[in-house]
C-alpha cells in the first residue's frame, strides 16, 4: 500500500525557510523528506532586497563569506519627512546585502546534501486525510496527509505523516487545512538601479509620506549599485484614498506602490545619485502578524506562510528559520511518538511564540503606532531622536531582530520621560 510516493515529512515550498525546515527534519533523524516547489528554479523570481541580518544567516547555518553576500553593513541613514537625517553607526556588521537567488539556492542545496529531496514544477493543489492498513490489517493503524500535486502538468498524490507548509505569503496549503490568514500584508516594490552610493556600509531609510505605513529605503550593493525600493501598508494607503471601497485593500495598495516608487526616485536624496535605467524589478508582499493559529492535524505552517515576518522591519529569514528549526524537532518528535494529532503539532506554535512571540507583539503594536503618525509627529519623534545619547543608546543596544530590547532600554533610560511624551500613547499599550 505504502508506495515510494511515501515520505515521513512534506515541506511544501523551496524557499529558504521550506529548505532550512527539510535540512532540519534531515538532521533530526527524519528518514524520508520531500521538498515540493512550484517553480523550475529555486530562488526565481526574487522578491526581496536581500538585507540579512548577522542572525538571519547564523540562523540558517550558511557562511557570509560565500560567494553570494555582495556587500556589508554598519548603519542607517534614517530620512525623516522634514529631511534631517538621523545617523545610526552600528559597532559592527549588522547585515548583508545578498544575490536572495544565490542564498535560496545554498539553503537548497544543503538540505539536499543532508538528504533531502527536491521535486520542481510541482505545485500543491490539494490537501486530505488518508488512512493506509498496517501490517494487521488495521485501517486505523497508519494516518498519513495526502498531498495532492500538480508535477509538470501531472497530478499525483503523494503521503506524508507531517506536513510543513512553507508556501509563503499566500500560503494554498494553510488555506486547504482552513487556517485564517495572517493580520495583514504589506504591499512591498524595489528596483536595482545604477547609483552613487556615497558610504556603502549605510543603508538610506525613509520613513514617513513617502511610505505610508511602513518605509522605503536604498540598500548599497556595491558604490554604483542601489536596490530602491519601499512597502507601504494598505490601511494607511486606504486612509489617504477615497476611492477604495470598490478594491481590496491589498490589490489597491500594489497598484499604488508603484506610484509611491516613482514619487520616491523624485526625492532629492536619491535623485542626486541615481542614474537613469534600472535592472530588477520586485514586487511582492509582506505578511506581518502572525496567524492566530500555524498549525492543524499533521501540519504546521512556517516562515511567510504563517506571516512570521518582523513587522517593525518586514525581515522574513531570521524568525522565519527560528519557527522552521522547531518545526523540524516536532515532526521528529511526533514521528517518534508516532502521534500527528493537532495537540502534538500544537507544541510547534508554543513554542515558536516562547522564541518571537514577545517580538511580533511589540512588533505589531510599534507598527500600529507608526501607522497613525503624521509626517509633522515623524518628524518631532526624529528631531528627539536626534540627541547623542539616545544615538549612543541606539547604537548600543539597537538590534535588527530584537527591537523589543531597545524599546526597553530607551522607556528605561533617563530620557524616559522624554520618551514618555513622544511615545506617549505606544509606551502605555507595552505596560
Ligand atoms: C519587497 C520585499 C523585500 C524584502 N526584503 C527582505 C529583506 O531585506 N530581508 C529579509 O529578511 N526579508 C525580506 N523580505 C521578506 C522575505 O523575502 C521573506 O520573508 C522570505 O522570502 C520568506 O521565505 P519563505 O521560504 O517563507 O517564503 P518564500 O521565499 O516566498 O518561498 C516560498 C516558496 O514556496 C513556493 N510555493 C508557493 N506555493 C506553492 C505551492 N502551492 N506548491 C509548491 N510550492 C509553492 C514558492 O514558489 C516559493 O519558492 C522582503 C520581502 C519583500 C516582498
Amino acid at each position: 500500500m505504502i508506495s515510494n510516493t511515501t515520505y515521513d515529512v512534506i515541506v511544501v515550498g523551496g524557499g529558504p525557510i521550506g529548505s532550512t525546515a527539510a535540512r532540519y527534519a534531515k538532521l533530526n533523524g527524519i528518514e524520508r523528506v520531500l521538498v515540493v516547489e512550484e517553480n523550475a528554479s529555486i530562488g526565481s523570481p526574487v522578491q526581496c532586497a536581500g538585507l540579512l541580518s548577522v542572525a538571519a544567516l547564523r540562523e540558517t547555518d550558511i557562511d557570509p563569506n560565500s560567494s553570494f553576500v555582495y556587500n556589508s553593513v554598519k548603519g542607517a541613514k534614517v530620512y525623516p519627512p522634514s529631511g534631517k537625517q538621523l545617523k545610526i553607526v552600528g559597532k559592527e556588521t549588522k547585515a548583508y546585502v545578498v544575490s536572495r537567488k544565490m542564498f535560496d539556492r545554498k539553503a537548497a542545496e544543503m538540505a539536499a546534501n543532508a538528504g533531502a529531496e527536491y521535486l520542481m514544477k510541482a505545485q500543491a493543489v490539494g490537501l486530505k486525510d488518508a488512512v493506509f492498513a498496517d501490517d494487521s490489517g488495521n485501517m486505523s493503524g497508519m494516518k498519513y496527509k495526502a498531498l495532492e500535486v500538480l508535477h509538470a502538468g501531472v497530478l499525483k498524490t503523494f503521503y506524508a505523516k507531517v506536513i510543513i507548509a512553507a508556501d509563503g505569503v499566500r500560503s494554498s496549503v494553510s488555506k486547504f487545512a482552513g487556517l485564517s490568514p495572517c493580520e495583514k500584508v504589506l504591499s512591498g516594490i524595489q528596483i536595482e538601479a545604477n547609483y552613487r552610493t556615497e558610504d556603502k556600509e549605510f543603508v538610506e531609510m525613509f520613513v514617513g509620506g513617502e511610505a505610508p505605513g511602513f518605509f522605503a529605503w536604498s540598500i548599497p550593493v556595491s558604490e554604483n549599485i542601489s536596490r530602491i525600493g519601499l512597502a507601504v501598508d494598505p490601511e494607511s494607503v486606504q486612509k489617504l484614498s477615497e476611492k477604495l471601497e470598490k478594491k481590496s485593500s491589498e490589490d489597491f495598495a500594489a497598484a499604488y506602490a508603484v506610484a509611491y516608487l516613482d514619487n520616491l526616485l523624485t526625492n532629492p536624496v536619491i535623485s542626486e545619485k541615481i542614474q537613469s535605467g534600472y535592472s530588477d524589478f520586485v514586487v511582492g508582499g509582506i505578511p506581518i502578524g502572525p496567524m492566530k493559529k500555524t498549525y492543524a492535524s499533521g501540519l504546521m505552517v512556517v516562515g511567510d506562510a504563517a506571516g512570521q515576518c518582523k513587522p517593525v522591519s518586514g525581515g522574513g529569514i531570521y524568525t522565519g528559520a527560528v519557527a522552521a528549526k522547531i518545526a523540524a524537532i516536532v515532526a521528529a518528535e511526533a514521528i517518534a511518538e508516532n502521534d500527528f494529532s493537532e495537540k502534538k503539532m500544537s507544541e510547534y506554535e508554543k513554542r515558536w511564540k516562547k522564541e518571537l512571540g514577545k517580538e511580533f507583539d511589540i512588533g505589531m503594536r510599534a507598527h500600529n503606532y507608526r501607522m497613525k503618525l503624521t509626517d509633522e509627529e515623524m518628524n518631532k519623534v526624529f528631531d528627539a531622536l536626534n540627541d547623542p545619547e539616545i544615538l549612543d543608546l541606539i547604537t548600543e543596544y539597537g538590534d535588527m531582530d530584537h527591537p523589543s530590547v531597545l524599546i526597553q532600554k530607551l522607556v528605561l533610560s533617563k530620557h524616559s520621560l522624554k520618551m514618555a511624551k513622544l511615545f506617549g500613547t505606544f509606551l502605555k499599550t507595552l505596560l
